[in-house]
């Protein structure tokens, strides 16, 4: 299969699954949608071994992947057409009874309660995290749960994310209808809100040109025979307002490394090419991407807390002494936290991480933090939090 053919078999459930979202928020299952689905997902198993790898064809070469996220969000988007929720909820803490814990600890947290705002990042938080993020589709699934939870005890709801506004960007990925959610992308920078309104950061000239010499340095990398593989793995390039991140390695590091180091030394030439004096660019390395930010004025970075003010203030958001849900999985989204404390809120966190050196920093900043494994256990426990139901396959 050829890497551009599973990107669009992979596209075209998009349409498919907004379509199948919207029929399960009212309570009915969608037979003909798990048709459609089912046949893409044929296409794409067509093209994996018996160990699981993916093989597809990129610049004439045979590159073997992991396309996990793909194939079991769309299984599981299949259940959900078929036979519903609950039968979707029973098939997902069945492949991990320890989802089935976690999110009762999160309904548990959460029931009852109304918030002014929530602040999420997306991947890792509330969606998976695929080896490509052109591939990485909402799941229906996931597009249901946060939907019922945002439309019954939040005013806003605010998927906040490092990723691009669209082409491709949170926008081309998105399955929840657009009504329900402000997607702040770029950390913030550009915000959509539910009427369809944008308001973006000030950019200067400088740090425009200067991100847009360095994409083109980049695209010609894929260019070359060596490094054409790299356009699709991982983010590849993001292009985003006021900063963009390359991908050297996927999370399933199926890349050489020998390769992927390579890649990354060619990146970090241009870079210093373009901004020899390291006035214009700060980059991050963040183990799989290099994530370069242009510098304002002040010669510091963005990040998400100054991104989560932004789009309080053009939302209207006042965030003192009002109820405030945020919820990550990395340490780019601690800065949410701190700024949510620093703003006098009354603060409920929900961090999807195992590391305890993320946890013991999230405890000195919001001691009542509650920490599941999986972001399955935060998506789920968001749709028991607001639904009436007992659910007697729940072990407490
Ligand atoms: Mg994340």
């Amino acid at each position: 299969m050829h890497i551009e053919r599973f990107v669009e078999r992979n596209r075209d459930s998009l349409d498919i699954r907004r379509h199948l979202a919207r029929n399960a928020l009212e309570g009915q299952i969608c037979p003909d949608t798990a048709d459609a689905l089912r046949g893409i997902l044929a296409d794409i198993e067509a093209a994996v071994d018996e160990a699981g790898n993916l093989r597809v064809e990129i610049a004439g070469e045979s590159v073997s992947t992991r396309a996990d996220y793909e194939r079991t969000e769309l299984a599981r988007d299949i259940v959900l057409a078929e036979d519903g929720i609950e039968a979707l909820i029973g098939h997902i803490c069945d492949e991990d009874p320890s989802i089935s814990v976690q999110s009762q600890l999160v309904a548990e947290r959460l029931a009852g309660r109304q918030f002014e705002v929530c602040f999420t990042d997306r991947d890792g938080t509330v969606n998976g995290y695929s080896n490509r993020y052109v591939t990485s589709i909402q799941p229906a699934h996931v597009a249901l749960s946060l939907t019922r939870f945002a439309a019954a005890v939040c005013n806003h709801f605010v998927v906040l994310t490092a990723g691009p506004l669209a082409d491709p960007g949170i926008l081309d990925l998105s399955v929840m209808p657009s009504s329900q959610v402000v997607y702040a992308a770029s950390k913030g920078r550009e915000v959509v809100f539910p009427d369809g309104s944008e308001k973006a950061e000030f950019l200067g000239p400088d740090q425009r040109n200067a991100l847009r010499e360095l994409a083109l340095a980049i695209e010609k990398l894929y260019g070359s025979n060596r490094f054409a593989s790299f356009r699709y793995v991982g983010s590849g390039l993001q292009s985003k307002f006021g900063e963009c991140s390359v991908a050297y390695q996927d999370w399933q590091s199926n890349c050489p490394p020998e390769l992927s180091l390579a890649f990354r030394a060619e990146i970090e030439a241009q870079i210093r090419r373009i901004d020899p004096d390291g006035r214009t660019f700060h980059v991050e390395d963040g183990g799989r991407d290099l994530e370069i930010s242009t510098l304002d004025a002040s010669a510091t970075a963005y990040d998400k807390g100054t991104g989560l003010l932004f789009v309080a203030e053009h939302a209207g958001i006042n965030l003192k002494g009002r109820s405030v849900l945020v919820c990550g999985d990395t340490i780019s989204d601690v800065p949410m936290v701190r700024r949510v404390v620093e703003a006098g809120a009354r603060l409920e966190v929900v961090f999807v991480t195992t590391d305890p050196a993320l946890q013991a920093q999230l405890r000195d900043v919001a001691p009542q933090t509650l920490f599941v494994d999986r972001y399955e256990a935060l998506v789920l426990g968001m749709y028991l939090a607001v639904t009436e139901e007992t659910h007697e396959y729940m072990v407490v």
